[in-house]
């Protein structure tokens, strides 16, 4: 069998070499100031000449990369090995730091009707190597372009469906929580809510609990259903269960669950819209909701305004919601959310 990973490559390429030597291979990926192989001082000079010529440092290449007007954001469009793209987003968020925004998947199967990845379809999952390779790309970004500070936070809200990438998304998480000093809860992975995954999820040892959000956008069964094809009937009764179940195995004050809720004008921000879900969010416990902005993309959406938004909000909060709105960015390079589509700006 061929080796597929970057660590099976090194390993069928270096498996003569003691394995401190691989150990020490690993731990230089992920290391300030090494920008290729032949930068990882600790290695001899003909072992770093070798990896160099056989083994790509990292597997995606920037083919175009967007900075918003006001600096705070930056999108790369990144070319992989088999010369399919992806993007990957770079935030300054209130703290000072930066947050990434990784994808999972090139395109995406689930065909939410607000999404421009929704309208790629899926083409195929990407690897463990080239989810990691997101944050060692904008590791190595930052430090190039001396933008003064460090990878703080990761969100799962790009391109695909994580949880449909279950095994390679796992192993990336748990990469990146062991090699760099990105926190467990520092880490959101979003879902448009794959249950069996879900439920999968409650049992499994090896699955890290980061923060777990669940794009919800409506409590009506009917409007869900319309915004997001890959619901079904039972949907919102089994995603409830399994919020109860998730609160109680994990929910702290460090690891709230998140419903992710995008406003859309006259779809789902109405009154009686709040109203549906306060009674849902109530029936399972201490859910977070988070009012997200719709980014204008090429569909029949059109945003809620500014108005309905805050109304919207304070219906939740008088009636106990914990309740937060995300501030928009990048829309000017297409880098917001449900607007990754491989739009070249
Ligand atoms: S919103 Fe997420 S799950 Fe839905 S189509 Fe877009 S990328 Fe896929």
């Amino acid at each position: 069998m061929n080796p597929k990973t970057r660590q099976e490559k090194i390993s069928v390429l270096l498996s003569t070499e003691p394995k401190f030597r691989i150990k020490q291979i690993q731990e230089a990926l992920f290391k300030d100031g090494v920008k290729n192989w032949l930068d990882v001082s600790n290695l001899p000079l003909p072992l770093r000449t070798k990896l160099h010529e056989k083994i790509p440092f990292i597997s995606v290449r920037e083919n175009t990369l967007n900075i918003s007007a006001d600096q705070s954001t930056f999108k790369a469009l990144l070319s992989l090995e088999d010369d399919l793209e992806i993007e990957t987003v770079l935030m300054r968020n209130s703290k000072g730091s930066f947050t990434i925004c990784v994808s999972s998947q090139v395109g995406c199967a689930m065909r939410c009707s607000f999404c421009a990845t929704g309208t790629l379809g899926l083409k195929r999952n990407l690897t463990v190597d080239e989810i990691v390779d997101q944050y060692r790309f904008w590791k190595l970004y930052i430090e190039k372009n001396n933008l003064g500070s460090r990878i703080s936070n990761i969100v799962y809200m790009g391109m695909g469906e994580p949880l449909a990438n279950y095994e390679a998304v796992k192993e990336s998480l748990n990469t990146i929580l062991n090699k760099t000093d990105v926190g467990i809860t520092k880490i959101t992975v979003s879902t448009a809510g794959v249950i069996p995954r879900m439920e999968h999820i409650l049992n499994d040892p090896d699955w890290p609990h980061v923060r777990f959000a669940v794009s919800l956008h409506s409590a009506n069964p009917y409007v869900r259903n319309k915004l997001m094809p890959s619901s079904y009937e039972d949907f919102l009764p089994r995603l409830a269960s399994w919020g109860k179940q998730y609160l109680e195995a994990f929910g702290n004050r460090n690891h709230h669950l998140t419903f992710e809720y995008i406003m859309l004008n006259s779809i789902n921000d109405s009154k009686k819209d709040a109203l549906e879900l306060i009674q849902y969010v109530k029936s399972i416990g201490d859910v977070k909701v988070n009012l997200i902005p719709y980014n204008f993309t090429d569909f029949l959406f059109m945003p809620s305004t500014e108005e309905v938004m805050d109304a919207f909000q304070q219906t939740l909060k008088n009636n106990g919601v914990t309740v937060t709105k995300r501030r928009s960015r990048g829309d000017d390079i297409a880098a917001a959310c449900g607007q990754l589509a491989k739009k070249k700006c």
